[in-house]
């Protein structure tokens, strides 16, 4: 089987035993004690050693293959050109998703009628401010930056020293030798890691789903399948289109190409966690060179959230709907302009685009504790709306290399050659 199948079947497996879990009384460790160590002791430990196990590769990964990526971006592309492009596309694709969400949601009307009265618990959390998510962009230590996980200060880190190893002569040709062959050795782990994912992918959504049964989605079913409509209406149709008219090429042999990373993304809910793999299938799935890809694949993980958006936008439709509130035409457009920024500024791991939704709701006027009203599906349209948010880096990646020059057509297009490139990474 190949692996993108067998991770498609653990993660099936998982959500039908976590049903069926969940049917049995679920892991309420009083009524079914044994379900419950089951999830605790055996689902969540390996779920939880294979997702730290893939945020383990981030920050080398992303160092060493940016390092080695802007370092040849000097030579061969204009690097300015690279980040300008890549920057447009991700907020322009951002923008016409919330834009797209607003519009949906305005018609379905999805909180209309809603007894808004059980959201008085829901004590939000402070949102970043865009000064503060700007200023964060530059390190004042590359170590601290790394230990903590900074992607963005990592990324600018990573190009300043790539910049700077050509320019140093000899040396710097030294480094860089010496840079490539350590991103050759965290490919190999990552492909290492690859091949364990169904397992891991199994053991996250038996947990999750044996918790939590779909009985929530029940009330709040007019919002969920609004969020899930667009989010498949803005993949199908806007990445697509967009993507066929940019390249020529056929958007579903993208998306093909993406599986990997969109099954990652659906289990781990994290556009962080996924990075590792994203990356992987960019450059040998997908065909972007290097160069691009580990600019526009850490940047994208960081910065670019479609999918968050869109929840953004359908919930505060959503939550002025429930508190009788009306929303008027300028205010819908800061709402665009602030779900984008809070896509900025949402981190890549689970459940955060609930925290910054706070800033676009005070932006607007709305009542944050609303967010109380959609806590209980958040989770499962996380899954969804990180699948999108993966999506979308990879779909301006693939532009992006290819209105360069830097897309390999040939192992974009065909599947076996893919295969020989996947297997010559994974040895
Ligand atoms: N989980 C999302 C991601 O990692 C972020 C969010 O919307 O909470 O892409």
């Amino acid at each position: 089987m190949q692996l993108s199948s067998k991770i498609l079947s653990g993660m099936v497996l998982g959500i039908i035993l976590g049903l069926v879990l969940n049917s049995l009384g679920g892991a309420d460790p009083d009524q079914t004690p044994l379900i419950a160590w089951i999830v605790d002791n055996i689902f969540d430990v390996i779920g939880k050693v294979f997702v730290i196990s893939l945020k383990l590769l981030v920050v080398p990964l992303v160092f060493f293959s940016l390092v080695c990526g802007s370092a040849s971006m000097g030579e061969d592309v204009k690097m300015g050109q690279v980040a300008f492009k890549t920057i447009a596309l991700y907020l322009v694709t951002t923008a016409i998703a919330v834009s797209l969400a607003l519009t949906i949601a305005n018609i379905v009307d999805p909180g209309v009628g809603i007894n808004t009265a059980e959201a008085a618990n829901y004590v939000a959390k402070a949102a970043p401010s865009f000064k503060d998510v700007f200023i964060g962009i530059f390190p004042s230590n590359p170590f601290q930056a790394m230990v903590e996980g900074n992607m963005l200060q990592v990324i600018v880190f990573a190009i300043l020293v790539g910049v700077a190893i050509l320019q140093a002569g000899e040396s710097g040709k030294t480094v860089l030798r010496g840079c490539q062959m350590i991103s050759d050795v965290i490919m190999r782990m990552v492909a290492i890691l690859m091949n364990l994912a169904p397992y891991g992918v199994f053991c996250l959504l038996a947990k999750l789903f044996t918790s939590q049964g779909f009985s929530a989605i029940i009330n709040l079913a007019l919002y969920f399948g609004t969020i899930v409509f667009v989010l498949f209406l803005h993949a199908s149709v806007v990445y697509t289109s967009l993507f066929a008219l940019l390249t020529r090429l056929n958007p579903l042999t993208l998306f093909k190409n993406m599986r990997p990373a969109l099954l990652f993304a659906f289990s781990t809910s994290s556009s962080n966690a996924t990075m590792p793999i994203t990356l992987n299938v960019a450059r040998t799935r997908v065909g972007a060179h290097n160069s691009i890809a580990s600019f526009t694949i850490p940047l994208g993980a960081t910065v670019n959230m479609d999918g968050t958006a869109i929840m953004q936008g359908i919930a505060t439709v959503f939550i002025a709907q429930a508190y009788g509130l009306d929303l008027t035409m300028s205010e819908y457009l800061a709402v665009v302009a602030t779900a984008t920024l809070a896509s900025i500024g949402t981190a890549g791991v689970p459940g955060v685009g609930l925290i910054t939704l706070a800033m676009v709701l005070q932006q607007v006027g709305l009542p944050v504790e609303g967010i109380g009203l959609i806590i209980g599906v958040d989770r499962l349209l996380d899954m969804m709306r990180t699948v999108v948010n993966v999506s979308g880096d990879g779909m301006v990646t693939a532009v992006v290399a290819d209105s360069e020059g830097l897309l390999d057509r040939d192992v974009f297009n065909d599947l076996s050659e893919q295969d020989e490139h996947q297997k010559a990474i994974a040895g």
